[in-house]
């Protein structure tokens, strides 16, 4: 999943940064408004940090032209302040749910699980499709209930498509959801992790969940075969 930081303290945002690469999300920073702004409507973002009080422009008028220009992904307010008149203007602008600082790692990242879970239709943090469980919270992998072994790349290209269940997803589509901007990336390497994760997922080639489509992407049918 790729998140969107919009905050203008730096140390915070390497912090924010280096804890959610950690996870296994990939991460873009802004740290003015019209860079959030831009990367915001440019990127395919799942998810958006954005703090409240930003050089140019308010963290709150971020979020209005980003929800005015018809961007949908799920906002997490951050601000300093706990002054409940914020919060409810964070909501009432566009905003999710928010977060008063100074904040644990742990929940800012519970609480954007929470938010891309219930974007992508799912509220239950454990995803199911046919004898394959994922839990996004614990980013575990269980086929007929052993735990695979998987590498941070193979688990997000999993989580994607567990994510957009019957939808085609193109490789160059999971490129830019799996890796950050800074990131050279080759679709090429996504043939790859599939490949792999096929191989786990289904080692006697009996009863395969990831089909291809030539052409267009790969897709974890929206009920198992
Ligand atoms: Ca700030």
């Amino acid at each position: 999943m790729r998140v969107l930081i919009v905050e203008d303290e730096q140390l915070l945002c390497e912090q924010v940064r280096g804890f959610l690469a950690q996870k296994g999300f990939a991460v873009d920073i802004a740290n003015t408004g019209s860079d959030g702004l831009y990367l915001g409507e440019e990127f395919p973002i799942d998810a958006a940090i954005i703090d409240l009080g930003l050089p140019d422009f308010s963290g709150m008028e971020l979020i209005r032209r980003l929800r005015k220009a018809g961007v949908t992904f799920p906002i997490l307010i951050l601000t300093a302040r706990s002054r409940w008149q914020e919060k409810v203007e964070g909501l009432e602008a566009g905003a999710d749910d928010y977060l008063v600082k100074p904040f644990h790692f742990e929940e800012l990242m519970a609480r954007l699980n929470a938010l891309i879970r219930r974007s992508k239709g799912s509220a239950h943090p454990v995803l199911e499709h046919g004898n394959i469980q994922l839990d996004s919270v614990a980013q575990d992998v269980f086929v007929s209930g052993e735990k695979l072994e998987l590498t941070a790349y193979e688990y997000k290209v999993l989580e994607y498509l567990m994510f957009h269940k019957g939808e085609v997803i193109s490789k160059s589509a999971l490129a830019e959801h799996i890796y950050d901007e800074d990131f050279d990336r080759d679709s090429n390497v996504i043939e790859v992790f599939v490949g792999r994760l096929r191989k786990k997922l289904d080692p006697d080639g009996q009863n395969q969940p990831i089909e291809t489509l030539r052409g267009r992407g790969y897709r974890i049918p929206a009920t198992p075969t």
